[in-house]
């Protein structure tokens, strides 16, 4: 037996380690599988280059846990080392490697982001145990060697006898880690980190139940047999061609990504890159809802097949972190700061690669079967519309695509909308007006005004909308977007004649006087507008801007924060060719004349869902004290 030290010029390196990244202890078990993969596919390179003529066989790796004796193995049938490789890998290249990332990143370990994912390696071992063993047979030698290091620079090398070529690495527990010792808590690791490992990886076995024969009676038990539990999928479908997969392959693998989720993917899109970077995956468009935060966080990233983390944020755009699926990068640094992350030009170009890749799938899907895509919109309209607020290229590039609904289901791009609208719907200087609807059941009344005129209005719902609309409108030329129940629609140019009044102009100035006195002034502008008879009355509407505003500062963003509560302001168009505004007009006495104006108010008030509270109640009982 020899002994020997490791050649250190940081004496401490063990205490660092075990304290390194202290919420990260069980990333020793990735690293080490990580190893035993490497070992494997050495082996498979060379007996595929005929450079050995030893058997690959279908080699697996093997974790096993020994409760009793506090042990966790971790066993490949990889290429092994001699005894001069366990000198030279593990005490020296292995050792060297461990001690130049923790002097680098010892003062950035506390960042929880991706920093300390990578490099640590084989001596991550020591995090989490107190004594490592290594003992392995390599393809070359006959004679195996076992290592032995008590987490001091000091260490034991000696032949051993194991028969098989491989290697098998035996960490004893710490006590205050003793939870790497339950079978639930490795299996979750194992799960967690190598779900899609190129090797199998073997952890105990499983009870499989076998399919009854067909001419079985109908009583009869269902056999079953013991069989491996392989943990993972070596080759998952992000891994393969897409010429090679059929669209049951990607959903059947979006099931393996997410067990729990019973709801099927919308589309998918296949990443595959090997210049100027390398790159595979595959994203999926779920079916989105309208609040954005809890959708994030789902894409999955790899580096050759081991998972990473499941924050892409800085490499996968932040409109698309809606989306879910697996990335898989050795381009990648991992070692990194976030900030960093974002600065560093080969994720700049994954980063665009990806953007990209959606937009054109998109587009494709659009022209291919238009018509599915428009049934689509609905569940994908808030990545895109996100995607065209933040990323310049996409907003670009979406104007093949981005569709604009009527609330009559019709869907126009922005060129065909433009078409449609350029004779009816301008206002004096030819501007292009484009009306919308954020809500089909409040805005009833309006919709229905808007369209008796004859125009189109549009169903735009995102909780975005508004921070869209403003984009759009600084960008395009010539156009404005308002809500059916804006001031800004009375901008339109009407096609028809303009309505005569049947008041004089004695007669409105002296009504607009008659409202002044009854309803507050701070809060509503009168306007008498001569419109149909069978149109409403009165009719509420909003200054198109300071509502526009109002939804900004809610939803955030565009520096609208801080900028103070903006007051209620309301138009309160009064229809003067109505039946009932002549008969307030013509009512003597003034309380009567009073109770009109505030209940006519109130009703209209009632279709604009402005009503509430108390105001509400007053208003039912009052209503029916009428009625009876
Ligand atoms: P890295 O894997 O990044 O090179 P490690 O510290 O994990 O660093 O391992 C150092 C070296 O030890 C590896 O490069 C490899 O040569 C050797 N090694 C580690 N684990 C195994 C194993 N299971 N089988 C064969 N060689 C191994």
């Amino acid at each position: 037996m020899a002994t020997g030290k490791i050649n250190v010029s940081v004496e401490n390196i063990f205490p660092l380690i075990k304290k390194f990244l202290y919420s990260d202890h069980e990333i020793f078990l990735r690293e080490l599988i990580s190893n035993a993969t490497d070992a494997t596919l050495k082996l498979k390179h060379l007996t595929d280059i005929g450079e050995t003529d030893v058997k690959y066989g279908n080699p697996v790796i093997e974790v096993k846990i020994d409760k009793e004796g506090k042990k966790l193995h971790v066993i490949d049938q990889g290429i092994g080392m001699t005894k001069e490789e366990v000198e030279k890998y593990i005490n020296e290249v292995a050792f060297s490697g461990a001690e130049e990332f923790l002097e680098k990143y010892k003062d950035s370990a506390k960042d929880s982001g991706i920093i300390g994912h990578f490099g640590l390696g084989f001596y991550s071992a020591f995090m989490v145990a107190n004594k490592v063993e290594i003992i392995t047979k390599s393809y070359q030698d006959d004679q195996a060697a076992h290592w032995v290091c008590e987490g001091t620079t000091d260490f034991t090398i000696e032949d051993a006898d194991k028969k098989e070529r491989g290697t098998e690495i035996i960490l004893h527990i710490n006590e205050e880690d003793e939870e790497f010792l339950e079978e639930n808590r490795i299996q979750e690791l194992l799960v967690k980190y190598n779900k899609f490992m190129p090797i199998p990886i073997k952890f105990g076995t499983k009870e499989e139940t076998l399919p009854l024969p067909e001419d079985a009676p109908e009583d009869a038990e269902a056999e079953t047999k013991t069989v491996d539990n392989i943990i993972n999928n070596p080759e998952p479908a992000w891994t393969k061609q897409p010429t090679d997969l059929e669209d049951k392959d990607y959903k059947s693998f979006y099931r393996e990504l997410y067990p729990m989720q019973f709801e099927e993917p919308l589309f998918h899109i296949h990443l595959n890159v090997d210049y100027p970077f390398n790159l595979t995956g595959i994203l999926y468009f779920p079916k989105m809802t309208q609040d954005m935060n809890i959708q994030k966080d789902k894409i999955q990233l790899y580096q050759n097949q081991v998972f990473v983390t499941d924050n892409v944020e800085g490499i996968v755009p932040e409109f698309l972190t809606m989306l879910r699926g697996v990335i898989d990068s050795p381009d990648i640094p991992l070692n990194v700061s976030r900030s960093y992350l974002q600065a560093d030009g080969a994720v700049k170009k994954i980063s665009s690669y990806i953007t990209r890749k959606v937009a054109d799938k998109l587009k494709s899907l659009f022209n291919n079967n238009r018509e599915d895509f428009e049934q689509k919109w609905n569940d994908i309209k808030i990545v895109i519309e996100y995607g065209m607020l933040s990323e310049d290229k996409f907003y670009e590039k979406a104007q093949k695509f981005a569709l604009y609904p009527t609330v009559d289901n019709e869907y126009y791009t922005f060129d065909e909308l433009q078409e449609k609208l350029k004779d009816n719907q301008t206002d004096k200087d030819g501007n292009l007006v484009v009306l919308y609807a954020s809500n089909q059941d409040e805005q009833h009344s309006y919709i229905d005004a808007a369209k008796a005129k004859g125009y189109k209005v549009l169903l735009l719902d995102s909780p975005i909308i508004s921070h869209l609309l403003q984009k759009m409108e600084g960008e395009k030329e010539k156009i404005s977007f308002v809500r059916v129940d804006s001031d800004q629609v009375d901008n339109l140019i009407k096609k028809d004649e303009e309505k005569i009044s049947k008041l004089s102009e004695e007669e409105k100035e002296k009504l607009k006087g008659d409202f002044e006195k009854v309803i507050p002034k701070e809060k509503y502008t009168v306007q008498m507008e001569a419109m149909d008879s069978d149109a409403a009355p009165l009719l509420i509407t909003q200054p198109e801007f300071m509502r526009r505003m109002k939804e900004m500062q809610q939803t955030g963003g565009g520096g609208m924060f801080g900028m103070g509560n903006m007051p209620e302001m309301y138009n309160l168009v009064v229809n003067t060719n109505h039946p009932l505004i002549s008969e307030i007009l013509n009512t003597k006495t003034e309380k009567k004349q009073e109770r009109l104006i505030k209940h006519s108010l109130d009703l209209a008030r009632l279709s604009q869902n402005l009503l509430k509270g108390e105001e509400l109640t007053n208003f039912v009982k009052r209503s029916f004290d009428m009625v009876k």
